[in-house]
């Protein structure tokens, strides 16, 4: 069944419409990325997406990834490889790796748009190459030429794959506590020894081969996370011999089952050092921008999935008559979009996803621009938003793409419960990513803890110049009063906060996720006004259809009345401090 169609519109308007992202050909490194090469990239996308890794979805999911505890492989679902094929051809895995390792040099925003497709269509599938991305971005910016010369261009290729194995029994949020070792050989190798859990990609029957990037510790570091360094462990060695990198088994879940989730025993396998000793996780931390901008797409991707099959099925399933009398007096009933209640679901869906997508996108631009700009202010300014929207896109993203998914499914009833529709799998797949690559708790820490403290608070005055610049090219009076109303209840959290927290760290634990869902909810706010204004520009309505315009400036009303109230009771959350959190005993709970 073909339930997705890539909302072409929607990307379209808000890449070329709302955020000008064709002047990133205006640079020199993205001189190619003209609105063209974007748009044949999308349509590409487009095809395999639909066409390739949607019919193999829900098959995936009721096949799952399997393990062989004799040979110690994993076989993924019928279809994976064929697919896998497809995508390695089509050159996708080098779609924005460096030229000069024969990636194809185009904008990470434009990847963004690629991943949100692949994730709506086969989060499971999109795995696997999905962590390659991290371990390509991590030997271009860390590797020695000799480890870069020989590995990247096979990962960019995508002809091998690359894993993140950071997890282990013991420990998955602080990674300081690792265990894993590695031993100084004379060769200038190491020798990895230790457990991993829970690694995406860690064995499949995809690739001849696979590079863990192994986080580990050298026999006298430093007792913390100060003390981990990083290693590049291939499954087979260059003179074809298989280095002891073992699957010991796979992880049974609630989601995502066609993506193998493996535990990883190193039996003092051969790796060598990326970067600098114990400087690990640093170099993990350069490449985790793109990889948590990454998840978020996940969260849209499934969500926009799900908005897509609730609406059709709204459109169809008839049950009562509309308050105000029949709709389709010819039926038994009428279909039940026309319920407020139904409409409810729909829309509350339909503005966070569009939202969120001009959020992401937003962030995307900035990250592309932080790289290519020539003007050093310039690429600082999109530096720091870049930095601080990273875990805000990660969390909201994941977090309301699951609420979504949810909203979507209480609006097909009992149908939405059932594995006859697509729901109940995406609500499952969408699960995880509001934990792997950092709990959305911990992305609202980074936010609290280091994003809005470095450097003297620059990233969140850069932040609110540039909403404040969007804010006066609004042309409607309305929204931009409603936009005003966000800053100001964000403002006056982030006044309690610089007070409060200074003297005591618990109050900024206490505030971080409500503060967090605040800067998103700004940030789409100040966008939706955007989407408006631009959908009553007289060249924008040459492109695109009445109804499609017409409904973005009742989405931006829509949002209003839905989040502006929460907007107060958000700051008056985070100004509610720590106490009712931290007065109960332990014996209290
Ligand atoms: C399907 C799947 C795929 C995965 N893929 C990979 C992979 O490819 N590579 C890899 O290395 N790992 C992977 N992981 C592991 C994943 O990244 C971790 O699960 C995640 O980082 C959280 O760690 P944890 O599960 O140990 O939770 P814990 O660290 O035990 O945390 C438990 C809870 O406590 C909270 N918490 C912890 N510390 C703090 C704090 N200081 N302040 C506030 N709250 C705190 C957390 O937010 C969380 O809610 C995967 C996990 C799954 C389930």
């Amino acid at each position: 069944m073909s339930y997705y169609r890539t909302p072409r519109e929607n990307i379209n308007f808000v890449l070329f419409d709302v955020l000008d992202s064709q002047c990133l050909s205006q640079t020199e490194r993205f001189a190619d990325a003209t609105e063209e090469i974007f748009s044949a990239v999308i349509d590409e996308a487009g095809k395999l997406a639909e066409n390739v890794l949607l019919p193999i979805n829900e098959s995936g999911d009721r096949q799952g990834a399997k393990y062989d505890p004799e040979t110690k492989t994993v076989t993924t679902p019928e279809g994976f490889k064929e697919a896998y094929q497809i995508y390695q051809q089509g050159g996708w895995s080098g779609l924005s790796a460096d030229p000069e390792f024969g990636g194809q040099g185009l904008p990470h925003l434009l990847k963004m748009v690629v991943d949100e497709m692949v994730c709506s269509t086969n989060l499971s599938f999109g795995m696997y190459p999905g962590l390659s991305h991290g371990a390509i971005d991590a030997l271009t910016m860390h590797a020695s030429s000799e480890l870069q010369d020989k590995y990247l261009g096979k990962l960019i290729e995508g002809e091998w794959t690359g894993t993140m194995c950071l997890t282990e029994p013991h420990c998955g949020t602080d990674l300081g506590l690792i265990r894993t070792k590695a031993e100084p050989q004379t060769d200038g190798s190491y020798n990895i020894s230790g457990t991993k859990i829970w690694i995406t990609g860690g064995e499949q029957d995809l690739t001849d081969n696979i590079l863990h990037l192994v986080l580990a510790k050298l026999p006298d570091a430093p007792n913390s996370s100060k003390g981990i360094s990083l290693f590049l462990v291939p499954k087979f060695l260059e003179d074809g011999s298989r280095n002891p990198a073992f699957c010991g088994g796979l992880e049974h879940k609630m989601g995502i089952k066609g993506s193998a989730t493996c535990v990883m025993n190193f039996e003092g396998a051969k790796g060598w050092l990326i970067g600098e000793e114990n400087q690990g996780l640093k170099c993990m931390f350069t490449m985790m921008n793109a990889a948590r901008i990454m998840v978020g797409m996940q969260g849209l991707g499934l969500a926009e999935t799900a908005y897509q099959v609730s609406l059709g099925f709204a459109k169809e399933r008839l049950q009562s008559r509309s308050l105000t009398g029949p709709k389709a007096p010819n039926e038994a009933a009428d279909p039940i979009i026309v319920h407020p209640d139904v409409r409810r679901m729909l829309l509350r869906q339909k503005v966070l996803n569009e939202g969120s997508r001009a959020m992401a996108y937003w962030t995307g631009l900035h990250m592309d621009l932080s790289h290519s700009l020539e003007d050093q202010d310039a690429r600082q300014k999109s530096d720091d938003i870049l930095q601080l929207m990273t875990p805000v896109v990660k969390s909201f993203l994941t977090d309301e793409g699951f609420f979504s998914i949810d909203q979507a499914l209480q609006s097909m009833g009992g149908s939405g419960f059932t594995q006859d529709w697509p729901v109940e799998q995406l609500l499952r797949d969408a699960r995880i990513s509001r934990i792997y690559e950092g709990t959305n708790g911990i992305q609202a820490l980074d936010l609290v803890g280091r994003k809005l403290t470095m450097n003297g608070g620059r990233l969140a005055r850069t932040y609110f110049t540039e909403l404040n610049a969007m804010l006066s090219e609004i042309s409607n009076d309305i929204h931009k009063a409603n936009c005003l109303a966000f800053m100001k209840a964000l403002q006056g959290s982030l006044v309690w906060l610089a007070k409060e927290a200074i003297q005591d760290p618990e109050q900024a634990g206490a505030a971080a996720t409500p503060l967090l869902r605040m800067f998103a909810l700004t940030s789409i706010a100040v966008l939706w006004a955007r989407m408006a204004d631009t959908a009553s520009k007289e060249d924008v309505a040459a492109k695109y259809n009445a109804e499609f315009l017409g409904s973005k400036v009742k989405c931006a009303d829509h949002f209003y009345r839905l989040y502006k109230p929460e907007m107060s009771a958000l700051h008056e959350e985070v100004c509610a401090g720590k106490d009712t959190l931290m007065t109960f005993s332990e014996g209290e709970f």
